[in-house]
């Protein structure tokens, strides 16, 4: 029997399987489907919420441990598995946020680098960027990572390691105190059982008659195919981004939609994003995408995870609502489970993220 079961190979699940296993437990993933298959991997890879300072303090301590530790994680993926997660610190440029006064003061009090930019300095800044822009926002520290790559030396690792059994195409029917119930019968015991099941975490739970809130939020992204260096850093205008990879493909993105678990792409979306990007970086005017794709967000009330025991059992415990944030929060919030699971001090106040029961809650804006 394993001390812990994780319910879920999204990168919370994975994270949080790789810090117990590091602390010396044994650990069992089991997953519906193929781990990193859904948000983790629709996701941007932004290391950094879009328009931090909008943001609870609660989502800011997260942000903050984990900005700092993703730099040693990839180092350590990288020598572990060979496989880099283009961890890439290209900074992010936001252009007429509303509230830039806000985000200073914010960044002030947070000790963050962010520089105000004048409409004569954001060609500099950004070749590519569209003329027109009045001011922007520069935070040069901000970086992205290759989610996909990121995923897969997370499982690379994973799968290397003796006290880790990694069980795909396993979805879980019902949870309980130390036990999961699978689709085909089995029922799976340990010492703790964790639902990192992502945007299936309320539909999960509330099969086995818990109530949380946590709701698929739709996103749509668009993938384009440019030269190495065409763009150097991320920019964002009106919730609209666009985020350069090494290798020059550029990732636009994102919708937000609330249609339940329902995950087709629409033109309507790629219409809006292609607008968006193009009125960004107008040399991608005649660029066609070259893919469209679209992944559930764990949506909680105002992008706060749920972590911590699951209120009336002793041996279930959640670690889900991330949000748009997951890929950014990941090591942070992995690691405070892992220190409440393991019984080790945990070095964030675990307070702001406990799970309660509460009613319906309204589509977050961030
Ligand atoms: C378009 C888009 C852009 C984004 N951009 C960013 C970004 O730039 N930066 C950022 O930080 N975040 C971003 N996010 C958000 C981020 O991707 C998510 O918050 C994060 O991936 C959530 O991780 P997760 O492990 O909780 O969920 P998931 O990755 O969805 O993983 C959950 C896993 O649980 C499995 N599962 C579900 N139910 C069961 C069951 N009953 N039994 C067994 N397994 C089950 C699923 O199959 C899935 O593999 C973006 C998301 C989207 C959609």
């Amino acid at each position: 029997m394993s001390d812990f079961v994780v319910i879920g190979g999204g990168v919370i699940g994975l994270m949080l399987a790789r810090q117990l296993l590091q602390g010396g437990a044994r650990v069992t993933v089991l997953e519906a489907g193929q781990c990193g298959r859904e948000a983790s991997w629709a996701g941007g890879g932004i290391v950094s919420p879009l328009y931090p300072w909008r943001y609870s303090p609660a989502v800011t301590a997260l942000a903050s441990q984990a900005q700092r530790l993703f730099p040693a994680l990839c180092s350590e993926l990288l020598a572990e598995t060979g496989i880099d997660p283009e961890h890439q610190q290209t900074g992010l440029l936001m252009l007429d946020a509303p509230d830039a006064g806000d985000a200073l003061a914010w960044a002030q009090q947070q000790g963050v680098p962010m520089v105000r930019q004048e409409a004569d300095q954001l060609a500099s800044r950004e070749p590519q960027l569209a003329v027109g822009f009045a001011s922007g926002l520069w935070m040069p520290q901000v970086a992205n990572v290759r989610n996909p790559r990121l995923l897969q030396a997370l499982l690379a690792s994973l799968r290397q390691h003796p006290h880790c059994r990694l069980r795909e195409f396993a979805p879980v029917l019902a949870v309980g105190d130390g036990h999961a119930d699978l689709a085909a019968g089995e029922r799976v015991t340990a010492g703790q059982v964790v639902v990192c099941s992502g945007a299936w975490s309320g539909e999960l739970l509330a099969a086995s008659g818990v109530a949380l809130p946590v709701l698929p939020v739709l996103g749509q992204m668009l993938l384009y195919r440019l030269s190495p260096g065409w763009l150097t850093t991320m920019v964002l205008h009106e919730g609209r981004y666009a985020i350069p990879r090494r290798d020059g493909h550029v990732l636009v993105g994102s919708t937000l939609e609330q249609r339940g678990f329902d995950k087709t792409i629409t033109d309507e979306a790629r219409g809006a994003l292609q607008a968006a990007a193009e009125a960004m970086l107008p040399g991608l005017r005649g660029v066609a995408p070259l893919r469209q794709w679209a992944g559930l967000r764990p949506g909680a009330p105002e992008g706060v995870p749920f972590m911590g025991r699951v209120p009336g059992h002793e041996r279930l415990w959640v670690c889900a609502g991330h949000f748009r944030n997951g890929l950014v929060l990941s090591p942070a919030s992995a690691q405070l489970l892992a220190d409440m699971l393991l019984g080790r001090t945990p070095a964030i106040d675990p307070a702001p993220y406990r799970p309660v029961k509460c009613a319906p809650f309204p589509l977050p804006e961030a």
